[in-house]
């Protein structure tokens, strides 16, 4: 009895959610005019993501920095990004926190490392996207927004795939089970007969793979990305930093130029369609 009415006052919920926030028809079809990488959606799939991401912005708490105006483009521009990556998974994979900030440009980062004799230098670098664990998603919307708005993708990026909001809502989902290491949780209901060990150490196999792969290049290739290989045009180099970074830039290249990376990394395509329960090549 108390389950059937928790169940009803649920849907009633998402029912209300889905009515007052819903994407009206234009803002919707402009959104997805933006996002290319969504045109071979078929309409049941399509449906499914707009009623995600409707139930997303209920959800989440968008705010600007420097005087940026928020519209109604960038709240569904990024809501239908960040919803891509669960459309197989389900909202409460983004549950714990609620910001998105959004900036109108890249935006400073400050924080601290330490070397490898044990000094903690502070590093000042620009970022266009930052996740933080249990805290907010901040986004630059120049990189951010839709291609169609008049932005220009950035300059210093070599791959075919950059996608930034992919980028930072891959490591919400790896910061599910603490550090963005590259290995998420997984559910039982959801990835059933998917070995965590395995999954794991295939996963930083293909890390070795790119990182070495990317070390071998002479440093000239960098300057015409035109002559590299490939292979490592389809995801951005900046994967080899570290195994949390690749699965990230993994996970853009996985929906953005799915055909390209199912082609040059098959073992990997593999590892993230077990993942997110999607097989973007196949559309
Ligand atoms: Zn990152």
């Amino acid at each position: 009895m108390l389950d059937q009415l928790v169940r009803f006052l649920r849907t009633r919920s998402r029912d209300r959610k889905l009515e007052h926030y819903a994407i009206a028809d234009p803002l919707w079809q402009r959104t997805l005019a933006g996002l290319p990488f969504l045109h071979p959606y078929s309409a049941a799939e399509l449906a499914a993501l707009r009623e995600l991401a409707t139930l997303f912005i209920a959800e989440k708490e968008y705010s600007t920095a420097h005087d940026l105006v928020l519209t109604d483009e960038m709240v569904a521009s990024v809501a239908v990004q960040a919803c891509v990556p669960i459309l197989r998974l389900g909202l409460d994979w983004y549950q714990g926190w609620h910001g998105i900030v959004l900036y109108p440009g890249e935006f400073i980062i400050r924080r601290t490392v330490e070397d490898e004799i044990g000094l903690v230098h502070g590093v000042v670098e620009e970022a266009s996207g930052e996740a933080w664990s249990h805290g907010p998603v901040i986004l630059s919307w120049e990189d951010a927004g839709m291609p169609g708005a008049g932005f220009a993708a950035p300059p210093d990026h070599h791959d075919d795939s950059y996608n930034v909001v992919i980028h930072e809502f891959a490591h919400k989902l790896d910061m599910l089970n603490g550090e963005a290491d590259g290995v998420p949780p997984f559910s039982r209901a959801l990835h059933v007969g998917l070995d965590r060990a395995t999954w794991a150490a295939s996963l930083h196999d293909q890390y070795e793979r790119f990182a070495d792969r990317c070390d071998a290049q002479p440093d000239e290739a960098w300057d015409e990305p035109d002559r590299l290989p490939a292979a490592l045009r389809v995801i951005d180099p900046y994967g080899s930093e570290s195994p949390g970074e690749f699965f990230a830039v993994a996970s853009e290249a996985f929906f953005v130029e799915p055909a390209g990376l199912s082609l040059h990394w098959p073992t990997l395509y593999r590892l993230l369609a077990a993942f997110y329960r999607q097989d973007p090549a196949q559309r």
